[in-house]
């Protein structure tokens, strides 16, 4: 049934078909509905007028009523700028325009008032506001005070005069004709008890906001309702989930008595145990288990799988652990061998370069039971791979590793599907993980094992470039080898395979003593294991690098960590670098190397990688300084489509949004009571647009 919102919006008064068709191009707005949704990004506050003499350079930007006093050109042929003499009756500044030149000569009119807005700035004692908007004002009428939306715009829309003040009209003609047809998408019991505003007030405020206050109502509202549809579908999947898959029991721990009694290298963490104590809980509950384990690199993962694994072959089963490269495959295979030798466990390696004859071997081993653990790469997804009984799946590193590829190990157990146990090393922030990760519950190693040696982190500019390479003599002097990384992306990739290069011939020359290794995305994957594995073996000292070096991968001698322009780099990017070294015994050591003149945000990055070595405060930092949509992984999800809400930020919202969302789900799954009625009619509404958008994709 076509509804006011499906309208076109070429028939809302003021926009008419070619109007219509560049925003229908531009921004994706085709009906009186997205024209709604098109939701403005910040808010400019036009309700104050500043004095000149109340100006400061620190101002985003001011709003004033004046005369110009005189205008003037300046400056030679060609390079002529426009200098506006702009005076409130007390003081007077400068407003300066270096295009439109002419245009602008011409239209300013001497002693006329004007309404000027921008942000003003301080040079040689005098403030002056370049390419300021300005309008006449003619005193008859009263002084316009509003909260003026920005929107998204681009410069097509901008050359055919379509600016966020156009976006206010027609938003004044639409609202009040589409009023009566906004439904209220939030239960009744909400909007109370949260004081929330109602739908159409919503949009109101939003788009015509009278008030500060009034824009942050609109803000708080349709942040939540966003949260709160993003929580109930997450939740109703983990639900159905749930619901729907039962699980192997295993629950006997005779193995587990043995290799704690007689071969435990250690005693775990508190958090290593309260993670075991989770996983047990889920493989004792007769339902399939899929649980995320988050935890910096050296939190001791490996050995928690391990235990894991050790109760499913208790129960009769088979294990499997997936890792996204030969190499840490093969690192896992020879940690995770002793264990199993210990204990009289067959444990087998299956990769892209297992022979024919191992690849059979292992097969049949697989069939017969006779294999207990098998870690391998990709190969272990491949359908001649079959187990006689898979119980645990465990997959190193999630976000190499998409759904589909978990859906395929889930398969390799058609009775009951196996357990899956995900862990990685880029951890972020609980609420991030719930909703990135809807369907799997997280578990935490949040504590390192003890005694280890803190990273010592330092920030050092080009200057000290000397001192770096002293310092990197006497280490390596010691025995120690050392990783220099510098960044390489797509967009200035031929300039940064320059300054890899560069900085390649640069160490060699410096280090004339040393044998040097080089490894680089545009090597051929056989020619960079072959570089890392001579790093590995010792063979050379030095690796320079661009990011490739594999998370995870273990050099305990690599002791020194150089990341060269490390101000292009993102938090959680440098952390995982930094995680390379520290494996060893001995002091090790991160240098972040940056020009001198660093941004606000730049700074920050490197100060808190001074001053923590905390993967989940990291990441914390990272998400407030550049939002989730870039952090690793959250880009594939799909599953965070929030237009408002920022997920670092509104943290509060998104808690309560959750809890409120589980009550009711959990009250009434099939949403039939009629106080949530608004919800399950909403649901389906977006179900249906999605519908519509999966038959047009
Ligand atoms: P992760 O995979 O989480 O990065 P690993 O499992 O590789 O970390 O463990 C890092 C190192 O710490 C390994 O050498 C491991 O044997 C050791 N380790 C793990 N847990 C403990 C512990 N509780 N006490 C001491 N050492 C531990
Ligand atoms: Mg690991």
């Amino acid at each position: 049934m076509a509804s006011i919102f499906d309208t076109k919006i070429e028939y809302l008064k003021g926009i008419g078909g070619p109007r219509a068709e560049l925003l229908n191009k531009e921004l994706g707005i085709f009906t009186y509905g997205d024209l709604l949704e098109h939701y403005p990004f910040r808010y400019e506050d036009r309700t104050r007028f500043y004095k000149i003499s109340e100006l400061t350079d620190t101002l985003p930007a001011a709003q004033l009523l004046g005369k110009i006093k005189s205008v003037e050109l300046v400056g030679g042929k060609g390079k002529s700028r426009l200098v506006a003499t702009f005076s409130d009756g007390v003081a007077s500044m400068e407003l300066v325009w270096f295009q439109g030149v002419s245009y602008f000569h011409k239209i300013l009119q001497i002693g006329a008032n004007y309404i000027v807005y921008g942000k003003p700035s301080l040079f040689g004692g005098i403030f002056s506001i370049q390419h300021p908007e300005i309008e006449l004002y003619k005193s008859d009428r009263p002084l316009p005070k509003y909260f003026q939306p920005i929107y998204h715009l681009t410069d097509k829309l901008r050359k055919k005069f379509i600016e966020s003040k156009t976006f206010t009209q027609w938003f004044r003609t639409l609202l009040p004709l589409v009023q009566e047809h906004i439904h209220e998408t939030l239960p009744e019991f909400l909007l109370k008890k949260y004081k929330l505003v109602s739908k159409k007030e919503a949009y109101y405020y939003l788009h015509l906001p009278r008030s500060p206050l009034e824009q942050l109502h609109a803000n708080r509202r349709l942040k939540f309702e966003e949260l709160f549809y993003n929580q109930i579908k997450l939740i109703s999947l983990s639900l159905v989930r749930k619901n729907e898959y039962p699980g192997q029991v295993f629950n006997k721990t005779t193995l587990l008595t043995k290799f704690y009694q007689d071969h435990l290298p250690f005693d775990l963490t508190g958090a290593q145990k309260r993670v075991i104590r989770e996983i047990f809980g889920d493989l004792k509950s007769g339902r399939q288990m899929n649980r995320l384990v988050q935890g910096d690199v050296g939190s001791g993962k490996t050995i928690v799988a391990f235990i894991c694994m050790l109760m499913a072959i208790d129960g009769g089963a088979q294990a499997c652990m997936m890792a996204p490269t030969e190499i840490l495959a093969q690192q896992h295979f020879s940690n995770l061998k002793k264990f199993a030798d210990a204990l009289e466990l067959e444990i087998r390696l299956l990769t892209g370069s297992s022979t024919k004859k191992e690849r059979e071997e292992i097969h049949q081993g697989l069939i017969t039971g006779q294999i207990h653990i098998l870690v391998g790469t990709h190969a272990v997804l491949e359908d001649v791979v079959q187990f006689q009984n898979l119980g645990l799946c465990v997959i190193d590193e999630q976000h190499r590793f998409g759904v589909a590829q978990r859906a395929k190990l889930w398969e390799k157990n058609k009775k009951l599907y196996p357990h899956m146990l995900v862990m990685t090393a880029t951890p972020i922030p609980r609420t991030l993980a719930m909703t990135l990760y809807g369907d799997l519950d997280i578990s935490e190693i949040d504590e390192l094992p003890p005694g280890r040696k803190p990273i010592k982190t330092v920030h050092r500019f080009e200057s000290s470039r000397l001192a770096v390479w002293g310092f990197m003599k006497e280490e390596l002097a010691k025995g120690r080898q050392i990783y220099v990384v510098f960044p390489l992306i797509e967009e200035s990739e031929k300039l940064d395979l320059k300054n890899l290069f560069d900085g390649y011939e640069n160490i060699r020359a410096a280090f004339p003593e040393f044998a040097v290794s080089i490894v680089h995305g545009k090597m051929k994957p056989k020619d960079k294991e072959y570089e890392m594995q001579r790093f590995k073996k010792g063979e050379t000292q030095i690796m320079v690098a661009t990011t490739v070096i594999e998370v995870g991968v273990d050099v305990p001698n690599a002791s020194v960590m150089v990341i060269e322009s490390a101000h292009r780099f993102g938090l959680s990017q440098l952390h995982q670098l930094r995680g390379r070294v520290g494996r060893g015994a001995e002091q090790s050591y991160c240098i972040l190397m940056t020009d001198y003149k660093l941004s606000a945000d730049t700074r920050k990055r490197m100060e808190t990688m001074v001053e923590s070595e905390n993967g989940f405060y990291i990441s914390k930092v990272d998400l407030e300084l550049r939002g989730p949509g870039d952090l690793s992984g959250t880009q594939q999800s799909g599953l965070v489509d929030l237009k408002l809400a920022n997920l670092a930020k509104d943290e509060e919202i998104l808690k309560i949004a959750r809890e409120e969302a589980f009550t009711i789900l959990q009250m009434d799954p099939s949403l039939s009571m009629p106080e949530h009625k608004a919800i399950q009619m909403h649901l389906s509404r977006i179900r249906n647009k999605s519908l519509s958008w999966s038959k047009i994709s």
